[in-house]
């Protein structure tokens, strides 16, 4: 029997590889929704909705039904694609720079129900597995599995320092630490589905974990 899996917790606690993970072992759709955050942001940024200190949020909200999100399944990369308006936005949704303004966005009440509405037209199909913030408490409150990730901030700052070097984008160490630290208390502050543990969540540290040991634990 095919069941609805949630995984939530902070920013780079490794969420998204381990739904991958799961999602390939089981034959399940993968959905990553911190990517529907982010192409609304980016989206954001693109028609001057938001900048350095600065946010239009009556502008954006009312260009809400102008964005239209996709997920499109690469098969080289074995898992599917975020599209903004049917253009790939894959890479420049993960720069540093939509992370430092994508938690104010998600902070918009309008935003996140359009989001969570189309997360659960997504989820009407069982076999799926979806990572975010408030999976297991509002999207998906009756899913069969729920997890909740966590990791020391150090951990996460290093864990997406690597990833960002890797990828050639020139950021500090301190920049990286600081947009993690910054996106926990916006997430777990904002008034609208704050970032909080389901209490039906099995919660896993994962900061002594390596991918192995994690994919096991949750799979048994
Ligand atoms: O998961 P990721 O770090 O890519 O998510 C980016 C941001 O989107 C989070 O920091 C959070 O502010 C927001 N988000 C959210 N609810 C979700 C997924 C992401 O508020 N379900």
């Amino acid at each position: 029997k095919k069941i609805t899996i949630a995984i939530d917790g902070f920013s780079s606690t490794g969420k998204s590889t381990l739904a991958k993970q799961l999602a390939k072992h089981l034959g399940y759709v993968y959905v990553d929704t911190g990517a529907m955050y982010r192409a609304v942001t980016l989206f954001a940024m693109q028609n001057n909705c938001i900048g350095i200190e600065f946010l239009d949020k009556d502008k954006l909200v009312n260009s809400l039904a102008s964005i239209k999100l996709n997920f499109k399944f690469n098969p080289e990369l074995g898992f599917a694609e975020m599209y903004l308006n049917d253009v790939n936005v894959e890479t420049e949704i993960r720069t540093l720079e939509v992370s430092s303004f994508v938690s104010t966005v998600a902070e918009i009440s309008e935003v996140r129900s359009k989001l969570v509405e189309q997360q659960q037209e997504m989820g009407k199909e069982k076999g799926i597995v979806m990572d975010g913030r408030d999976i297991g408490t509002v999207v998906f409150p009756n899913a069969e599995l729920k997890i909740f990730m966590t990791a020391g901030a150090d951990t996460r700052a290093q864990r997406r320092f690597d990833e960002l070097q890797a990828k050639g984008d020139n950021v500090s160490y301190e920049e990286v630490l600081k947009n993690v630290v910054e996106r926990d208390y916006i997430d777990t502050h904002r008034e609208d589905s704050p970032l909080i543990i389901a209490e039906d969540a099995i919660e896993i540290d994962n900061s002594y974990l390596d991918r192995k040991e994690q994919f096991d634990a949750v799979l048994e």
